[in-house]
C-alpha cells in the first residue's frame, strides 16, 4: 500500500457512501515507524498526521516542522496530565479525552495558554478493561461535563476491540454523536477505514496501510 493508493481508496469509500470527496480527513500514523518513511510521506504532500505519545512526538515533529509548513499533528493516544500542556504546545487536536481530571487540567491549560486543540471524546464503545475511555454509558454526562468547561468538543473517537464487528461499535459512536450534536467521528484504521467512512467517520487513522508494518511493536 502507499499513501495514493489508501487516498484513493478513501476517495472511493466517500463516493461510495454518497459523501464529498474531501470529507474525510486522513490522519497518517507514524507512531514507532522510521523518520526515513514519515520523511517520505510528507515529500508526497501529505501533513496530517498522528502520533501515540506524547514524548514521541515531541522528539520527532519539531524537526519535521521546521522542514515542512502546515503540519497538522494529532494526538491519538493516553494522554497523562502531566504531559497536557507539552501536549497542547506541539498537537491541533488531542483524540483521546477519556476522563474528568484530564478535561478539568485542559481546561485550565487553555484558560491559561490562551488557545486549546480541537477535542475529541474517546469512548470505549467494547467496555474493555484495558482500554481507554469513557464508558458508553457515561457519555453524555461526560460530553455535557466538558462543554460545560468550554472545551472546543468536536467529536468522538473509538478503537473497537480486535475480535469483533467494528462495524457495530463505528454505529454505537455515530450515535452517541448524533444526539449529542456532534459532528466529528475519529474512527476507522487499517483494517476496517472504508467500513468506518460508510459509517460517517470524518477523521480515519491510518498506520500501518501506509507505512508497512511498525518496526517496533508498542508495549
Ligand atoms: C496505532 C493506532 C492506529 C493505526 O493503526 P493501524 O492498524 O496501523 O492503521 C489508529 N489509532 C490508534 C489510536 C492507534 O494507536
Amino acid at each position: 500500500m502507499s499513501l495514493q493508493d489508501i487516498t484513493a481508496r478513501i476517495t472511493k469509500a466517500e463516493t461510495a457512501a454518497g459523501r464529498l470527496t474531501g470529507s474525510v480527513k486522513l490522519i497518517a500514523v507514524s507512531k514507532v515507524q522510521p523518520d526515513e518513511r514519515v520523511q517520505a510521506v510528507l515529500e508526497q504532500g501529505h501533513r496530517c498526521f498522528g502520533e501515540n505519545r506524547v514524548q514521541e512526538a515531541a522528539g520527532k515533529w519539531p524537526g519535521f516542522m521546521e522542514q515542512f509548513a502546515d503540519i497538522d499533528l494529532h494526538l491519538i493516544g493516553p494522554l497523562q496530565t502531566n504531559k497536557a500542556r507539552q501536549a497542547m504546545e506541539l498537537v491541533s487536536s488531542i483524540h483521546s479525552v477519556d476522563r474528568p481530571k484530564l478535561a478539568k487540567t485542559l481546561a485550565r491549560l487553555a484558560q491559561e495558554i490562551g488557545t486549546c486543540p480541537d477535542l475529541f471524546i474517546q469512548v470505549n464503545t467494547g467496555e474493555e478493561d484495558q482500554k481507554a475511555g469513557i464508558l458508553p454509558a457515561d457519555a453524555d454526562v461526560f460530553i455535557a461535563e466538558c462543554r460545560g468547561l468550554e472545551l472546543p468538543v468536536q467529536g468522538l473517537m473509538c478503537i473497537p476491540p480486535v475480535d469483533e464487528e467494528p462495524a457495530l461499535h463505528f454505529a454505537l459512536l455515530a450515535k452517541i454523536a448524533e444526539r449529542n450534536g456532534l459532528q466529528g467521528l475519529s474512527m476507522g484504521m487499517s483494517g476496517d477505514f472504508e467500513q468506518a467512512i460508510a459509517l460517517g467517520a470524518t477523521h480515519v487513522r491510518v498506520g500501518s496501510a501506509i507505512f508497512g508494518e511498525r518496526v517496533r511493536p508498542q508495549e
